[in-house]
């Protein structure tokens, strides 16, 4: 296998492979750049089929870190972690602690947080055997305290983002009426959702879960609709909350939307895709920018910083962040994700 010579290592600072024997831990530490500070993400656990699929997915990921902490002017770098197994059968506290002592052992350099595969009781247990982890703590919320998780902050982070996208696409400030599809009713998406049905927006919905699908639309007033059906709804704007790849070949001739806007990872099937959506005169809000509430809220709780009206101050630069990179795409005529780039390389590799 090589790595070094393959796209997806990008200059990576660090990686390291750990392996312990007693726990059956087999994971990976990637630290892509570390010039804005440490290298802050998430810790995803998953079967992966083969080695060189976890390879690929933790290098892709940690870098993806880089730039999503860069646009949201964060001083973090981009890593991430992969561990190697069964989220479901594979996970033991043994795992866990030997996980956590390779975190330890890069001395702060990587500071994990919760993902696919790994939660916030996860991140609590590691946080006995190494500083270097994050999203563990209860914090103040609107009423009372809220837990480590990260995700209503991403749904807000979301929701102000959609806010942008309309203002620059369909030239309004107000979302009452405004049409919306909500792909995936998650964490993030069950929440943006709320949101957006208390400023008025009328919405369609889908899930692969039938019965908590049913019980959200009740609750939000929303049509539900079939997986597939999501992508040609009339509708003016897509809310991609699920998985990643979905604005792909098949799926793009089919939207009707004149803005993508949600908070799911690496929306893009591949690069060239976001010049798809802008020859189709779709509005794009680059993932890691609409999505990066998460990321904030992290930081905030790593620097000890539990201002609530701080953290929501920051998350709202997501807006201004949005609007500056549609004005510099309308006037480059180029796909917002490649003035995104652009913009967080100007930042990180300064
Ligand atoms: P989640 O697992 O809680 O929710 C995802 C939902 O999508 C689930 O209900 C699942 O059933 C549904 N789903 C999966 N495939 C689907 C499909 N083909 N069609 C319809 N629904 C489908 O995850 P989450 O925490 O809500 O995150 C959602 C997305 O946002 C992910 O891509 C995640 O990487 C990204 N994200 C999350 C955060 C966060 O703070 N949680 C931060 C940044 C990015």
């Amino acid at each position: 296998m090589s790595v070094f010579s393959t796209p997806d290592f990008a200059d990576h600072e660090q990686v390291v492979f750990c392996s312990d024997e007693r726990s059956g831990l087999k994971a990976i530490i990637a630290v892509h750049n570390s010039n804005l500070g440490p290298a802050l993400g998430g810790c995803r656990m998953w079967p992966y089929a083969s080695e060189d699929e976890a390879v690929r997915d933790v290098l892709r990921l940690s870098r993806g870190m880089t730039y999503k902490s860069a646009i949201a002017n964060l001083k973090l770098g981009g890593g991430k972690s992969v561990i190697i197994g069964n989220p479901r059968t594979d996970k033991t506290p043994e795992l866990l602690r030997a996980f956590a002592r390779a975190v330890e052992n890069l001395n702060g350099r990587y500071v994990a947080a919760e993902d696919s595969g790994t939660g916030v009781a996860d991140m609590q247990y590691m946080s006995q055997f190494t500083r270097h982890v994050s999203g563990v703590r209860e914090k103040p919320a609107e009423h009372g305290t809220r837990s480590g998780d990260p995700s209503p902050s991403t749904a807000y982070g979301t929701f102000v983002g959609i806010r942008a996208a309309v203002k620059e696409r369909l030239g309004r400030e107000s979302l009452e009426g405004l049409r919306v599809a909500v792909q995936g009713l998650g964490h993030v998406g069950l929440d943006l959702a709320r949101r957006l049905k208390d400023v008025g927006a009328e919405l369609w919905v889908t899930d692969l879960y039938r019965e908590p699908l049913l019980a959200a639309g009740k609750e939000l007033g929303a049509t539900v609709v079939a997986p597939e059906d999501i992508f040609a709804l009339d509708v003016e704007v897509f809310a991609p909350c699920a998985m990643g790849a979905v604005l792909n070949d098949r799926t793009i001739p089919q939207l009707k939307a004149k803005i993508v806007a949600g908070a799911a990872n690496n929306q893009l099937a591949e690069p060239r895709h976001g010049a798809s959506l802008m020859e189709r005169g779709i509005l794009y809000a680059p993932d890691y920018v609409i999505n990066a509430g998460g990321i904030i809220d992290v930081y905030y709780e790593r620097i000890g910083n539990f201002d609530a009206a701080a953290l929501r101050r920051h998350i709202d630069g997501i807006h201004d962040n949005l609007i500056e990179i549609f004005a510099r795409a309308r006037k480059e005529e180029r796909p917002t994700g490649e003035v995104a780039d652009a913009i967080a390389e100007e930042r990180f590799k300064r």
